[in-house]
C-alpha cells in the first residue's frame, strides 16, 4: 500500500487559507506516489471546504465537524486530529506554519512521540527521503533536515512552496470522523479582529510595510492606497508599531510577523536586524529611504533613496496606469 500524508487544513472566516493548498503540494513532495488525505474540523460547511482540498490535489478529504471547533482551540482541535491521525495511522503529516500550526504541531508532535520539522520553506527528495530546508539564525542561514526515524511531520512557511493548480474535476471520497470532544478548559467567546478587510499580511503577495519614518497614523494612508493598487497587505516595523502609527498586528520582524511575498516594499524602515527577520527571504524587496546609508539597501533588489512623501504617490500614480 502507497504511504500516507495527512494534510491538516485551516480555515480563517470559514474560508480554507492558502497554505492549507500549499501543504498538499507539499504532502505530495515529500511522497508524489503517496495518498494525501486533507483533514478540515470546523462547526460547519464542511463538504465545501472539503471538496476544495481534493480540487487542490488531496486524494480524499475527512472531516470532523462539531460545536466545540468554531474557534480554534489547542485542546479541541487537537482531540478532533489526533482522532483521525488515530483511525488514519498516517505515513506522515503537514501542516502550515501560521500561529494555529505553531501552536498545534508541537502538541501532536508530542503525543505522537515523533520529532517536528518546522517553519520549512523548501522540500526536496533524496532517492526515498524527504529533505526539508528551514531558515535558522532568523534566516541569515539555511539548514537542511530529514527525519531519521518516526512519523514525518512538517510545518511550512506560507508563501514558499507553491500549491498545485485547482482543477474541479478532481474527484475523491469525503468522509466524516465523529469526535467527542471532551469539555474544553478554555472557550473562546469572541474573536475580535483589529484588521478585518483586505489581504491576509502573513499569506499576501504584495506586502507594503511602513516604518518610523512614515511619522504619523496619517502618513500611512498612502501605503493603504498603494497596497489596494497592488493588491497587497500593509505590514509596518515595530518602530512604528511602538509610535503608534499603526496596529501590532501589522508588525513584522522577530518578535512580529515572518513574510515571504513576491514583493516587499519597505518605506521609511532603517532595515534593524529584528526587521529583516520577518522579511529577508521576500522575493524581491523594494527600498524607498531617504537615507543612502541605511542599512535597508543592504539586503533591497532595488532601492530609491528619496522623500517617500514624494515617491509613494508618484508609485501609486504610476501603478495605477497598468493596474488592470
Ligand atoms: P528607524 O530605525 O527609526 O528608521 C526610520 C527610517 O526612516 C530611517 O532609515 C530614516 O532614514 C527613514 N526616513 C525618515 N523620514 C523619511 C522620509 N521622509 N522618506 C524616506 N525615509 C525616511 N523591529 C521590527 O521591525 N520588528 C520586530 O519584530 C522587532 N523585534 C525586536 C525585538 C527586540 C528584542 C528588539 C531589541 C528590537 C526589535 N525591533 C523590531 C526593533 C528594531 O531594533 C528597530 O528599532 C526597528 O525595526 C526600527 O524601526 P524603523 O526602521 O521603522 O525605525
Amino acid at each position: 500500500m502507497s504511504d500516507k500524508i495527512l494534510v491538516i487544513a485551516e480555515t480563517k472566516e470559514g474560508e480554507l487559507r492558502n497554505v492549507s493548498f500549499e501543504a498538499i503540494a507539499a504532502a505530495r513532495k515529500i511522497k508524489p506516489d503517496g495518498e494525501i488525505v486533507g483533514v478540515v474540523c470546523a462547526d460547519d460547511d464542511l463538504e465545501n471546504l472539503a471538496q476544495e482540498l481534493i480540487y487542490y490535489g488531496a486524494d480524499r478529504a475527512v472531516t470532523v465537524k462539531h460545536e466545540k471547533l468554531k474557534s480554534y482551540t489547542s485542546e479541541g482541535f487537537g482531540q478532533a486530529v489526533l482522532a483521525v491521525i488515530d483511525q488514519e495511522s498516517p505515513d506522515g503529516i503537514v501542516m502550515g506554519h501560521t500561529s494555529v500550526g505553531k501552536d498545534l504541531s508541537p502538541k501532536l508532535a508530542s503525543k505522537l512521540d515523533t520529532g517536528l520539522i518546522s517553519d520549512a520553506v523548501d522540500i526536496d527528495v533524496d532517492g526515498d527521503q524527504p529533505v526539508f530546508t528551514r531558515p535558522i539564525y532568523s534566516g541569515k542561514a539555511f539548514e537542511k533536515k530529514v527525519i531519521t526515524s518516526g512519523l514525518p511531520f512538517v510545518t511550512i512557511r506560507p508563501n514558499n512552496i507553491a500549491a498545485l493548480e485547482r482543477d474541479d474535476s478532481l474527484t475523491g471520497d469525503i468522509s466524516s470522523v465523529d469526535v467527542d470532544i471532551k469539555d474544553l478548559r478554555t472557550i473562546v467567546k469572541d474573536v475580535v479582529r483589529k484588521t478585518t478587510e483586505g489581504v491576509d499580511l502573513s499569506e499576501a503577495k504584495v506586502v507594503v510595510a511602513g516604518g518610523r519614518g512614515v511619522k504619523s497614523a496619517d502618513g500611512f494612508k498612502p501605503l493603504y492606497e498603494l497596497a489596494d493598487v497592488l493588491g497587497g497587505a500593509v505590514g509596518a516595523s515595530r518602530g512604528a508599531c511602538d509610535a503608534d502609527y499603526c496596529d501590532y498586528s501589522l508588525q513584522i520582524g522577530q518578535t512580529g510577523k515572518v513574510v515571504t511575498p513576491d514583493l516587499y516594499i519597505a518605506v521609511g524602515i532603517s532595515g534593524a536586524i529584528q526587521h529583516l527577520a520577518g522579511m529577508s527571504n521576500s522575493k524581491v524587496i523594494v527600498a524607498i529611504n531617504k537615507d543612502a546609508e541605511a542599512n535597508i539597501f543592504n539586503i533591497a533588489d532595488y532601492g530609491i533613496v528619496g522623500d517617500l512623501f514624494e515617491v509613494v504617490p508618484m508609485l501609486i500614480e504610476e501603478f495605477k496606469k497598468v493596474a488592470v
